[in-house]
């Protein structure tokens, strides 16, 4: 009995020892392979960009040109799939204004921009295009679109300048995370690793993400010591409290003016063409007023507005207007009237705002009322309730900080070897090509820049 005890006990300890064996095996294998990826250097790329949109191609051409040994990786099936969006279709590359300008229409954050647009600016992008195949015009003075009007071109002209120069692209790549090794980078994707001894960031911001954009850049950023701003969707339509300009929406106001009416905001003030919607207001004033609204609409629930249609005639101005008109047509209702200065549409609806009956005569409405009138006339009040979210937002306001970042170099100033450029920066602009150049600038200037 005591010796078959003894001979099942031997057993389990060989098994036991065995087992210890087997998994020390397979540990020092693990640790084996893992060293081989480690010193696979053959297999280690100068840059990796990650992320193919405007500032990703064009870091990757820059870094491309430079000699470095380029790896573009992309999550979507193809590359640029935003930039094929842009300008409706058409691609609003840029704008014709000075560097000093272009920056101040960014607000506190244009000046870091200096180097970037220093190095590659309006100019330097049109005439790189040219030498790709694609001539630009600025038809209007200002806005600066392919000559063709149609962003298809822009894309495989990009593409073929990425093939030229050797640039790999790697499109579906999922990235599981990425790690700092001693002095290579190591990005983890599904199907396989890479290693770089330089990244670049350049994975856009929250907007359209059927676009790509899902702010995977500012979790990278963060796991590596960056801070993120708080995020706002900007350039989107807005949703106004007030629906009863929805009968509106197939007149454009042009050139009207919109304020913000909160007294600390009193200085915010866009002027643009004005679109109705069914919910609220669009077009472009409103884009480009909805990045100064979403921060505030964060602080209060609601955001009056105060609009005037009529290119910032004022009461006196509007009564002047009107008493002339009843004087050449002493019969014309008041909504005759109007339409000498608004779409019947609208004038109708500030009738209604009015309690007016828009068939009676200017002299038989009652005093109160007439006041009301030319006073609703001269700044009509809406009040923003809302918006349509990361959804439908072209741009993403806020980013990874500024002052984590050199602006010379657009290289992480806690990473060495990290680079960001584009909309993943906390860098917004209005409409108008200024977005685009500034992803192009900043890709330029990472892709030149990272050099280790
Ligand atoms: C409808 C629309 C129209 C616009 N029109 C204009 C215009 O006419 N002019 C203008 O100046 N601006 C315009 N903009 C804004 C402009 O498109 C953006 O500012 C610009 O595309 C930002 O470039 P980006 O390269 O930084 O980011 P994106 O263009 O967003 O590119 C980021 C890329 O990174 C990829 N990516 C994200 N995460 C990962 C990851 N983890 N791994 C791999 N890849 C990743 C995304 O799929 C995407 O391809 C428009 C935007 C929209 C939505």
């Amino acid at each position: 009995m005591f010796e078959l005890y003894q001979k099942k006990e031997k057993n389990n300890k060989n098994f036991r020892l065995l087992f210890y064996i087997l998994a020390k095996a397979l540990e020092a294998l693990y640790i084996i392979s893992k060293k081989i990826k480690e010193i696979d250097l053959n297999n280690i790329y100068d840059v990796i960009v990650i992320g193919g949109g405007p500032a990703g191609i064009m870091a990757s051409i820059s870094s491309a040109k430079e000699g470095k040994k380029t790896l573009l990786l992309e999550k979507l099936s193809k590359i640029a799939a935003k930039l094929k969006a842009t300008g409706g279709g058409k691609c609003n590359l840029t704008n014709t204004l000075s560097t000093e300008e272009f920056m101040a229409k960014f607000g506190k954050n244009g000046r870091f921009m200096s180097y970037a647009l220093e190095t590659f600016d309006a100019k330097d992008l049109r005439d790189f295009f040219q030498s790709i195949g694609v001539e630009t015009i600025a038809r209007d003075g200002f806005r600066v679109f392919p000559v063709n009007h149609s962003s298809s071109i822009i894309l495989e002209a990009l593409d073929n300048e990425l093939e030229r120069l050797n640039v790999e692209v790697n499109c579906q790549v999922e990235i599981i995370n990425i790690e700092k090794v001693e002095d290579v980078f190591i990005i983890n994707s599904k199907n396989k690793i890479y290693k770089a001894k330089n990244i670049i960031l350049a994975t856009g911001g929250l907007g359209y993400p059927v676009l790509g954009a899902t702010g995977d850049g500012y979790i990278y950023a963060k796991e590596f010591g960056h801070e993120v701003t708080s995020l706002h969707p900007a350039m989107m339509p807005l949703i106004t409290k007030e629906k009863n300009f929805a009968s509106c929406k197939a007149d454009t106001i042009a050139k009207a003016i919109l304020k913000v009416d909160i007294p600390k905001y009193k200085n915010l003030k866009l002027t643009g063409d004005l679109i109705f919607t069914k919910e609220g207001i669009r077009g472009p004033v409103v884009l480009d007023f909805a990045r100064e609204i979403t921060p505030i609409l964060e602080k209060y629930s609601e955001v009056p507005l105060l609009i005037s249609f009529l290119k910032g005639m004022n009461e006196e101005q509007i009564y002047t207007h009107l008493k002339n008109e009843i004087s050449k047509n002493p019969e014309n209702t008041i909504l005759e009237n109007l339409n000498t200065l608004l779409a019947l549409s609208v004038a109708q609806e500030i009738c209604n705002i009015c309690e007016i009956d828009s068939n009676m005569r200017f002299k038989n409405i009652e005093g109160f009322k007439r006041e009301k009138l030319v006073k609703t006339l001269a700044w009509t009040p809406l009040t923003v309730i809302g918006h349509e979210g990361f959804k439908n937002a072209m741009i993403t306001r806020g980013g990874i900080e500024l002052k984590q970042i050199d602006s010379k170099t657009m290289e992480s100033k806690i990473v060495s070897g990290l680079f960001f450029c584009g909309e993943v920066v906390n860098i917004d602009g209005p409409c108008g090509g200024y977005n685009l150049q500034w992803s192009f600038s900043s890709g330029f200037l990472a892709g030149k820049m990272a050099n280790y």
